[in-house]
């Protein structure tokens, strides 16, 4: 019998002012199912992401894996069939805990982290913003988990072609990258139209004071005050800089 308080465990920075907050524009509940909750909560204690889990933007569910365990010493991993090296996470204690997150939240869209998964990037963050439902992230260990756990997820995503000793790292980089998608996250949101991988193209260079720095001077068209001209300087700088480090994303956009 799991004692569902064990398990959920609500990381909110300041949970005494959460019912007095201005009501957002829209909330998204990411769940996370880890071995490792306390990893989640200083990267998300502050920054953008840290404000919008106090302003209630994001609602962030962060579930311990261990309390659905098996047994007295609540295992979650065993030796591979057919021999091998390290240890694969069971399916039960995976199963009970997304059970129990979907039960809660009907409809989560379950997200398997893992490096087999589609390469996670701006454009499923997108997806992901956009999706009116929580999503949930399970965060493997160990040298995996077993197959049948594939079964019971809706995609699998990778966060690039490495490998990570956990899935914690790849959840947290999911939830960053989609909450400051979200309405009311970012403080001017206008930034949101220019930066990276917007329109498949790197972003312009960004310059601020001094106008001269080690002998290196700020291009004169963004001191000139004319807004045409700086705009095709950004555009065609955007175009220039995508060719030269990122032609793939160049050739993806005539798709
Ligand atoms: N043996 C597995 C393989 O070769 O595919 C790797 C297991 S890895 C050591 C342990 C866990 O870290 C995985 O179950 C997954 O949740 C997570 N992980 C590792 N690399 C990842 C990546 N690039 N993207 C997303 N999750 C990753």
């Amino acid at each position: 019998m799991h004692h569902r308080a064990d398990a959920l465990w609500f990381h909110r920075a300041r949970p005494d002012t959460f019912g007095m907050r201005a009501a957002p524009r829209f909330a998204m509940d990411f769940h996370v199912i880890t071995l490792f909750p306390e990893m989640f909560e200083s990267p998300f204690g502050g920054g953008m992401i840290g404000r919008a889990i106090e302003q209630g933007i994001i609602v962030l569910h962060v579930h311990a894996l261990r309390p659905y365990g098996l047994g007295k010493y609540r295992q979650v991993d065993d030796a591979p069939y057919g021999g091998g090296s390290g240890m694969v996470m069971r399916p039960e204690p995976l199963a009970a805990a997304i059970d129990a997150v979907a039960e809660e939240h009907p409809g989560v869209w379950k997200v398997l982290m893992t490096p087999q998964g589609e390469v996670f990037d701006q454009a499923i963050a997108r997806e992901f913003s956009a999706r009116p439902g929580a999503i949930l992230l399970i965060a493997g260990r160990y040298e995996g988990i077993d197959e049948r756990v594939r079964a019971m997820v809706d995609q699998e995503i990778s966060i690039g072609d490495y490998v990570l000793s956990g899935g914690e790292l790849a959840a947290m980089v999911v939830i960053e990258a989609t909450g400051r998608l979200l309405a009311g996250v970012l403080g001017n949101p206008e930034s949101l139209k220019e930066e990276s991988f917007g329109e498949r193209t790197l972003e312009y260079p960004h310059y601020t004071r001094p106008e001269e720095f080690r002998g290196m001077r700020v291009p004169e068209v963004l001191l000139s005050g004319d807004h045409g001209k700086i705009r095709a300087w950004r555009e065609a700088e955007a175009r220039r800089r995508t060719a030269r480090r990122r032609p793939d994303l160049l050739e993806r956009r005539k798709f």
